[in-house]
């Protein structure tokens, strides 16, 4: 019995195509079209290789009546299926009805209008460090630390890869081999795998914990104080909040011990905004040029969190500081791109101007009232009359995300979708495989849309999707 399914097996492994059949199926010719031959002729060669592997240790046992066509056939839809899986991992836009608005697994902010037409514009040569006023070697990042400083009255401004980044480089060329006192309420993690201790470790510095976690005192900097002592650092908890019984010195008290002590001041502030968000609801976020005014020696935080630009490191501060960093060699490796540039100063530039809330998608998100987004869902359900999906207003909460304010969550109106023939799971993941996708969330047996993070452009293409469901 054994042996006639053995038999079998080599029987039909006979009518396995080749490589050069399944590349002259239709599917394959048009991935080779749009792709190169190579790529086909690998995942081709796979899928045989895979096919052949199925086949020996199947014994047979299904496989008698497999005949060449049927293989085949069997060998494109495997090729179809492996293409496709390797393609979802690209780089792909998204519709981000999440309710999210800095979504790291979404890029975090997207950027407005104005800072896409920089990269573009930017996307060939550039004058990235050209001075086109004497034609030679200009300083690079000039423009966008000088409207950083505009921004925020600080003296000096440098770009980095990212707010990580900016900490190691600080971290590195002023306290390596020597002590950082901070609170043990700050020795946090945020956002996954940026964390305190182990970037203080890999500058080289010691780490001086001082206080409780919940209470830290100004006479347990004091205290922490040697003559290894090189700076005092303060970490914004950004996604970690202690409530209740707790307390640390203001800014300003540390501001006058490093001081007096002559260490420098150095402030993680993590997202950071560059005017006061309370108005949005926004509170407990360092306003950067309020630290400066404190007289805070350096600051760090993102571009691509609150200010809402492109992902980067942004480190302003005592000028004679700043240029101490910009030549140390590490900055060298950690300095960012053209395009980074010229995003950050598109952004910049609608905060000068004054139009950073409408202009800037995070802002403009944050800006947003309940009322508008309920006017919003309401046109938006509208639209879906007729189709196969049925939704429903409620009401709900937004997030900001990123780390930032993880307190606050602004009020919205959802669109609760239900279809008669999909379950929520089915539903949630036809969004999420569709063109382009759309990434929903699942609550209570119910798929729900935020129209807050939608832009207003990509409504009339989410309302298609929709209908074809
Ligand atoms: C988010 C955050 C970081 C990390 O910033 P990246 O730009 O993601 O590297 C560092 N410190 C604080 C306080 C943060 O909130």
């Amino acid at each position: 019995m054994k042996n006639t399914k053995a038999a079998s097996a080599i029987a039909v492994l006979q009518n396995l195509p080749s490589v050069d059949e399944l590349l002259r199926t239709p599917q394959a010719i048009a991935v080779a079209a749009e792709h190169g031959s190579q790529h086909a002729a690998d995942i081709a060669r796979r899928v045989i290789d895979n096919l052949r592997q199925d086949l020996r240790e199947s014994g047979g046992k299904e496989t008698e009546c497999y005949s060449a066509a049927e293989l085949l056939e069997r060998a494109e839809n495997r090729f179809v299926a492996e293409y496709d899986l390797n393609r979802a991992s690209r780089i792909q836009r998204v519709i981000n009805a999440t309710g999210v608005m800095i979504h790291t697994n979404l890029g975090r902010a997207p950027l407005s209008e104005k800072c896409r037409e920089a990269i573009i514009s930017a996307a060939g040569y550039a004058t990235v460090e050209y001075d086109l006023v004497s034609g030679t070697r200009g300083k690079r990042g000039s423009y966008a630390e000088s409207l950083i400083c505009e921004m925020t009255g600080a003296e000096a401004a440098l770009i980095v890869n990212n707010c990580a980044a900016a900490a190691l480089l600080i971290l590195t060329v002023f306290a390596a081999g020597g002590e950082v006192v901070i609170s043990r309420g700050e020795l946090v993690e945020i956002g996954g795998d940026f964390r305190v201790p182990d970037v203080l470790s890999q500058s080289g510095a010691t780490l001086r914990e001082v206080g409780t976690t919940n209470r830290t005192k100004l006479a347990d900097y004091e205290k922490a104080f040697s003559d290894q002592t090189r700076m005092l650092l303060k970490v914004h908890p950004s996604n970690y909040r202690i409530v209740g019984f707790s307390s640390s010195p203001t800014l300003s008290d540390l501001v006058a011990l490093a001081r007096s002590r002559g260490v420098i001041l150095y402030e993680d502030a993590g997202s950071g905004a560059l005017f006061d968000l309370s108005r949005f609801g926004i509170v407990g976020e360092p306003v950067i040029s309020e630290s400066i005014a404190a007289g805070v020696d350096l600051i760090t935080f993102s571009g691509d969190k609150l200010l809402g630009a492109c992902q980067a490191g942004i480190i302003v501060g005592k000028s004679a500081l700043i240029e101490q960093i910009r030549r140390h060699s590490l900055y060298r490796a950690l300095r960012v791109d053209k395009l980074a540039y010229a995003v950050l100063e598109a952004a910049l530039a609608s905060y000068r101007k004054g139009t950073a809330v409408e202009e800037i998608p995070v802002l403009r998100m944050l800006s947003m009232t309940k009322p508008q987004i309920a006017e919003r869902a309401d046109v938006f359900a509208k639209k879906l009359f007729g189709a196969n999906v049925s939704v429903e207003i409620i009401d709900g909460k937004s997030v900001v995300g990123g780390g930032s304010a993880p307190d606050y969550h602004p009020e919205t109106s959802l669109l609760a979708l239900s279809h008669p023939g999909l379950s929520a799971e089915r539903l949630e993941y036809a969004l999420r495989n569709s063109t382009p996708p759309v990434i929903a969330r699942i609550d209570e047996g119910k798929v729900l849309l935020d129209l807050r993070t939608v832009a207003e452009v990509e409504e009339n293409e989410l309302v298609e999707i929709l209908k074809e469901l």
